[in-house]
């Protein structure tokens, strides 16, 4: 990486405060010291752009740091980047702990060492403190930051809030120029500094619960809030149950409804029967006739519980709030329910950041920081966005433009348009949301047109596998089609095990772990003359296979078995479910978010206790098979030291440079400061050098500085509860795959001649790649396929590793 020099890199968190800021700024730092910047918080948002440092307080860039005895000083040769360890400015100033941040007194602007942000991706909320700063909305204030940041030397500037923190920057970027005139003329800077500095770098991260925002996928903070919801749910789940009644929800989200859509979608109760989000008021008028008839419905069926979530933003078509308490009366009133309120409030802020709000900040942070490295006076400001999964860098100021028109088009009660604007993901919740929530009549198909769908689990149990049934069930129902279940995989096919599942049988699944159906890992190829007998004696015209690399081996049989049997010329399809995540192609499956949430639980308390010996080593073994996935975006979630997978392998070279490392790594540490540091091994990355081996030689390597101890993992990773997120990511990939089966029926039954053949089109797998999701027929997937390593031929995420390891200090320490 080339060195920048003296380049001066600030990052500061504005406005609400979210899950996983933190992240941004240890990521920020990081990866700004790897690119040999030297790196400044600023505390307190704008506020303390605006308030900057006190004379004599300014931080002394290239003084020397004390590490553990050692001098290290910034221009040190062996120090390639630039990288500072043990106590940087913000610890030496306060008492020792990370909220000392708080007791810097009259110091806003700064310098921060790479130890400054170390366990800062588990802690929630911001620790360099936001506010909201009513001087930095005047342009005295703007000058008086513009001051505070030239005298600091610095011009680079990431900045993680709102809607309303990014527009501050763009303001802040486009009177830039001016500003730097004005202090010239006013004497405040040196025409030195003016040329120096007359070009301000500013980009944006998303740090907002509500996943308001434009042009990204999803904000920093959201998917923590939506795992809070979840939780909450959950505490209140048995009450209602068990007396039969109705809770209202209220949820945040002034202006934008995803946290009150997707809790609708992926919340414990198997559903809630009803929201209200304020892109799409409710249609009826009145719409409490129209709620009340739909849960109505429910309780017909023999629904015990009824769940309504309400945006705090929630309103009617003519832009009359609705409020939880005026819910809570009409469901009292019209239907006699026992009816209570909660409100969910600031608890949706608060706590340990989820899996995708370490890994997500990480990413987007080290983005950032290239965004910045990279832009000149021409190129616009840049938002760090996401999309399906690919970081993207998108102009800031069309983001927020288009962010502020859905704001405007509600307010012009213009619904169509709002949800035109937000991105088609939440289009397809809310359809997700409609087709599995409403018990309804009126969509069902023509007879000719329904299908008996059956659907069946294969391989081992991962999260989701049972909210996508759920949602494949519901939807075949409300279409007329008949979801038939097959339990215990093949074997169960052979032994008849199959049966019709009814809209409430299927309830209560969306919050199961494991597998509903049963599921193993039999192939069809055990009889696959009998399995195409069954598929005909049952009239299977459709498949959909949820689970893993079973799953797509034995689609891959079936579709070869079509030149034999005409029982398998029907369209069949495979949702990817496996906390492995070795399905060649897509980026992600069903179980994955949840195996990395209960890794993160999991490490989260493994290194509480590895730090409070002080220097203990953990070596964590993980599940995963010839697949590294787990424990590379583990090591990415928790900031492990090193990760060891079956794709790279293990050898001796290698141990010998990871022991100097750590020997290099403890001893920088401050006396008494040493942290408890997670080593997190692939089950089969080696035969030979066994979790058990390299915990005996780091233990022996160790000496005086750091001890060693192991612990397994195991089927621990399959969760117990499946993630929101996969919740929500399998009903929308089961959703989908019920249309392409549709679709694909269609084309096959147009056929005039009696024999029917499906096309190889027809036989697929859905999957996520970069920005899309698309179909892959299974044949072109074989070509992809490791079948030995039962994993992809090339991953997207591998890369992660020597991020993960670069973010632990490894490359630069080993050489040391
Ligand atoms: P949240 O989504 O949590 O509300 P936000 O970033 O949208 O976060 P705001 O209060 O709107 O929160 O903005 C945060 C800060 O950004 C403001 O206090 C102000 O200092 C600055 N800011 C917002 N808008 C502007 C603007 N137009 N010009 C200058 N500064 C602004």
């Amino acid at each position: 990486m080339a060195d920048q020099g003296n380049i001066r890199l600030a990052v500061l968190t504005s406005g609400g405060d979210s899950a996983g800021m933190n992240g941004v700024v240890r990521a920020v730092v990081k990866a700004g010291i790897l690119k040999g910047c030297e790196t400044y918080i600023v505390r307190e948002g704008y506020e303390g752009l605006v308030r900057g440092n006190g004379e004599g307080h300014h931080s002394k860039p290239g003084s020397p740091i004390l590490a553990s005895g050692h001098i290290i000083k910034d221009t040190d040769p062996t120090l390639v980047h630039n990288l500072r360890f043990g106590d940087g400015d913000l610890l030496k100033d306060g008492t020792g702990d990370y909220q000392s941040a708080r007791s810097l007194k009259g110091r806003y602007i700064v310098r921060v060492g790479w130890d400054d942000v170390r366990g800062w991706l588990a802690e929630g909320g911001t620790l360099i403190g936001t506010a909201r700063s009513a001087a930095f909305r005047t342009p005295e204030g703007r000058l008086a930051a513009a001051n505070n940041l030239i005298k600091e030397g610095i011009d680079c500037l990431a900045v993680c809030g709102g809607d309303g923190s990014l527009t501050g920057a763009d303001v802040f970027r486009s009177e830039w120029p001016k500003l730097v005139d004005d202090l010239l003329n006013a004497g405040k800077i040196t025409k030195d500094q003016a040329t120096k500095h007359g070009h301000l770098k500013i980009v944006g991260l998303v740090g907002s619960i509500d996943n308001d925002m434009s042009m990204t996928d999803l904000t920093i903070g959201a998917p923590t809030a939506l795992h809070r919801i979840c939780e909450a749910i959950d505490n209140i789940n048995s009450t209602a149950a068990s007396h039969s009644r109705a809770f209202v929800l209220e949820v945040m989200g002034r202006y934008c409804g995803w946290l009150a859509l997707l809790a609708g979608v992926a919340q414990v109760f198997g559903g809630a029967d009803f929201i209200f989000i304020p892109e799409r008021p409710p249609v009826g008028d009145p719409w409490e006739d129209e709620m009340c008839q739909a849960i109505q419905r429910h309780r017909e069926v023999g629904k015990r519980k009824t769940i309504v979530i309400v945006s705090e933003g929630a309103h009617d078509s003519k832009l009359n709030p609705i409020r939880a308490e005026h819910v809570k009366d009409i469901l009292t009133e019209r239907l006699g329910l026992d009816t209570r309120v909660t409100t969910l409030g600031h608890t949706q802020r608060g706590g340990r950041p989820c899996a995708f709000d370490r890994i997500l900040p990480t990413l987007q942070g080290v983005e950032a920081v290239n965004a910045l490295l990279e832009a000149t006076p021409d190129t616009p400001s840049y938002m760090i966005g996401i999309s399906e999964n690919k970081i993207t860098r998108v102009p800031l100021m069309e983001a927020v433009a288009m962010t502020k028109a859905v704001a405007e088009a509600i307010s012009a009660k213009d619904f169509a348009k709002a949800m035109e604007l937000r991105d088609p993901e939440f289009a397809e919740s809310l359809e997700g949301f409609i087709s599995t929530s409403t018990l309804s009549q009126d969509k069902r198909l023509p007879k000719n047109q329904r299908i008996r769908v059956a659907i069946m689990h294969t391989g081992a149990p991962a999260g989701g596998m049972n909210a996508a049934t759920r949602a494949a069930v519901r939807y075949c129902i409300r279409q007329g089609h008949h979801p038939l279940a097959v339990h215990n995989g093949f074997r169960g096919l052979l032994d008849d095990s199959i049966h019709e599942l009814s809209w409430l049988g299927v309830d209560n699944w969306m919050a199961r772990g494991g597998s509903e159906l049963g599921t193993n890992r039999t192939l069809p190829d055990i009889d696959l003359g009998a399995v195409a007998a069954k598929f005909q004696q049952h009239n299977v015209q459709a498949l959909l296979m949820i689970g893993g690399f079973e799953a797509f081996t034995s689609l891959s049989i079936m579709e070869q078995g079509r030149k034999h049997y005409p029982a398998f010329h029907i369209p069949m399809v495979h949702l990817p479910a496996t906390i492995s995540n070795n399905v060649p192609m897509t980026e992600f499956s069903l179980g994955s978010d949840t195996s990395l949430n209960a890794l993160v639980d999991a490490c989260d308390a493994i290194k509480q206790s590895a730090s409070a010996s002080r220097n203990r080593v953990f070596v964590v073994e993980t599940q995963g098979g010839k697949c590294g996935y787990v424990a590379t975006m583990g090591a990415l979630a928790t900031g492990a030291s090193l990760v060891y997978t079956p794709e790279v392998g293990m050898n001796l070279d290698m141990l010998r440079s990871d022991v100097k490392f750590l020997k290099n790594r403890y001893g920088v540490d401050v006396k008494g400061k040493s942290e408890g540091r997670l080593v997190i091994r692939n089950e089969q990355a080696s035969s030979v050098y066994t979790t058990e081996f390299i915990t005996k030689m780091l233990k022996e390597e160790g000496g005086e500085l750091f001890d060693a101890r192991s612990a397994s993992l195991g089927h621990t990773l399959q969760g117990g509860v499946p993630s929101p997120m996969d919740r929500a990511r399998a009903v929308r990939l089961s959703l989908k795959c019920m249309s392409f089966i549709e679709k694909e029926y269609d084309i096959i039954h147009k056929q005039k001649s009696k024999t029917k053949i499906a096309s190889p089109h027809s036989a697929a797998i859905i999957t996520i790649q970069g920005s899309s999701i698309k179909w892959v027929p299974v044949k072109e997937m074989l070509e992809h396929a490791d079948l030995k390593n039962r994993r992809g031929k090339t991953q997207w995420w591998t890369e992660y590793k020597g991020l993960a390891e670069a973010l632990a200090g490894l490359p630069q320490l080993t050489d040391l």
